[in-house]
């Protein structure tokens, strides 16, 4: 089921997510919503705080779903190192519309569990990298316009109240 994603605004995007305590059959469904409506947004990320579900799961795939192999899921990811530096452009399925250059790691390293429970280390560099530092972002409650300067955070953000005034976000 394709679940509506939330945008910039709403407080479960802005608050740090728990961890999952056990893999149940809500935990499954909700891992398989993820999936689909990331598919269908479309996104290579999706954080599941991002779908009102404050807990520390996500979902990447740089292929949208064309290498079945591409997909990856994080449950109780934790940093196990980071380092260098990338500036691109960046956007976000909570803020469609805004694309940003976002200072990010140029190599990154987290481990969590996958579906079956199991442990397991992703390491990436590039758009992995930066995707990796973007949904962890998510679940400490951070969006991508928290990494960026004063007057260009503030510039999306008046953006985005002038379209929530106008009935458009
Ligand atoms: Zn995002």
């Amino acid at each position: 089921m394709i679940r509506p994603i939330l945008r910039l605004g709403d407080t479960t995007l802005q608050s740090p997510a728990e961890p999952v305590a056990a893999l149940t059959t809500d935990i499954e469904r909700l891992l398989d919503d993820m999936v689909e409506t990331m598919y269908a947004a479309p996104g290579v990320g999706l954080a599941a705080p991002q779908v009102g579900v404050p807990l520390r799961i996500f979902v990447i795939d740089l292929s949208v779903g064309r290498d079945a192999k591409a997909l990856i899921t994080m449950i109780n990811p934790e940093w196990v190192d980071r380092e260098g530096m990338q500036l691109e452009e960046e956007g976000c399925l909570s803020l469609p519309g805004f694309n940003a250059t976002v200072p990010r790691p140029a190599r990154a390293v987290v481990r969590g569990m996958d579906r079956q429970g199991e442990m397991h280390t992703v390491a990436g560099t590039g758009l992995l990298a930066r995707a990796l530092q973007h949904e962890m972002d998510h679940l400490d409650g951070k969006l991508f316009v928290d990494r960026l300067r004063g007057i260009k955070r503030d510039l999306i953000v008046r953006k985005v109240r002038k379209l929530a005034r106008a009935g458009k976000w």
